[in-house]
């Protein structure tokens, strides 16, 4: 096809069948009309030619010569009708056959597109030879594809849920039925155990209603002009005790000029407590998390750097992706639900800025970047 240098294009083509369909149509006019005029015409013409030259008086050649030029128009006239005739048959022809060629392909998109509605998103058209074609199906196949993983990710998303409610479930299952048999005693210790199930349960519908939340964008933002420290030191001081159940070092470092940002107050600090619960939960006692924000030109950043069990860089790139953890019987253990870090990375996109991920490696500890549109001076 790369031969065909402007055919390519549709517009070349559709110039191209039209001057198709006009010269079969000249042709064949030209060829009936000389087929006519060389076979039909000369017969009768000649008759009436032969007619005037034997008429002897002055109304005899005028009769004689009335009818050679009637014959002569109505010999033309048929000889034009019948190439006319001629020339419509063969350009409908022509046309047709050029017009199918060109629609073919728009045929077979319209024919996958009603496959995809009907639920087969496997489906994909091939690219036509024509440049405005190929675009066409080109970005109908990227839409096929978009959509089919739209959709693995939403069968993925399902039989994660049921998976994360069945742990909560089996264990409280597990209590219920060795109470009934007497194995567990009806104690305050195995009630609360329960109840720790029925947390979990309950934080995991709470995450869920979050998550779906910031992924179709329906969150409320009040997004306004505000020191970051503050923020910072008000999760910090909060997560503090946690630390130092831990025997966690927890520290903070703040650039010397205030640094204020344009975002969302209580959002900013619900990643934060994200981000330094994580470092608190995966940094093995005796650890240190150290809390720093640095001003940029346009925005501001929070990173939130620990010592503990780090990350290894294959799983970097799925670190944001729901229900993704790097160890899970670990992070379950703890609690974890997976999504934490996707809901504070959507916030941080929510409000223009982003969350981003590094760490050296495993047992090499973690840093985590959280950076926000800074604030226009007149703002403050
Ligand atoms: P979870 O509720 O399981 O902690 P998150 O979405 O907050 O879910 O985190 C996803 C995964 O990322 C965790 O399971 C853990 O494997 C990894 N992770 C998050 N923060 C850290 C950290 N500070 N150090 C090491 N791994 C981390």
């Amino acid at each position: 096809m790369s031969g065909l240098g402007p055919f390519r294009q549709l517009k070349w083509r559709i110039v191209a069948a039209h001057m198709v369909v006009v010269i079969v149509g000249v042709t064949v006019i030209l060829l009936m009309a000389r087929v006519t005029t060389q076979y039909l015409v000369p017969a009768s013409v000649q008759a009436r030619v032969a007619d005037l030259a034997e008429a002897q008086d002055p109304e005899a050649v005028a009769r004689a010569t009335t009818a050679l030029l009637d014959t002569f128009r109505n010999s033309i006239f048929t000889a034009v009708l019948v190439a006319a005739l001629g020339a419509i048959v063969a350009g409908l022809i022509s046309g047709l056959m050029l017009a199918r060629q060109i629609l073919r392909p728009l045929q077979e998109i319209a024919s996958s597109s009603q496959r995809i509605a009907d639920g087969r998103y496997s489906e994909r058209v091939a690219v036509p030879g024509s440049d405005e074609l190929a675009v066409v199906a080109t970005h109908f196949n990227q839409m096929a594809q978009a959509l089919e993983e739209v959709e693995e990710q939403r069968i993925r998303l399902i039989g994660n849920v049921a998976h994360e409610l069945r742990t909560p479930l089996t264990a409280l299952s597990g209590y219920l039925e060795g109470l009934m048999d007497g194995l567990f005693p009806s104690d305050p210790e195995t009630f609360a155990d329960m109840y720790q199930e029925v947390r979990r349960l309950q934080r995991l519908v709470d995450d869920l209603q979050a998550l779906s939340r910031v992924e179709s964008g329906r969150i409320s933002l009040k997004v306004e002009a505000f020191a970051l420290r503050p923020v910072v030191e008000r999760v910090v001081s909060q997560l503090r005790p946690q630390a130092e159940s831990k025997e966690l070092h927890l520290a903070t470092h703040y650039p010397d000029a205030p640094t204020a940002v344009f975002a969302d107050r209580d959002r900013t600090a619900q990643v934060l407590v994200n981000l330094v619960g994580n470092a608190i939960r995966y940094t093995p006692e005796g650890g240190a998390i150290t809390v720093r924000v640095e001003t940029g030109e346009r925005s501001a950043d929070v990173l939130v750097k620990d010592t503990g069990i780090g990350i290894p860089a294959e799983s970097l790139p799925y670190l944001f992706e729901r229900f993704y953890r790097v160890d899970p019987s670990r992070s379950r253990r703890s609690g974890g639900s997976g999504i934490g870090l996707t809901i504070a990375r959507h916030l941080a996109w929510a409000m223009g800025g982003d969350l981003t991920a590094s760490s050296p490696g495993r047992d090499q500890g973690s840093t985590f970047t959280l950076t926000l549109p800074a604030a226009d001076p007149a703002d403050e």
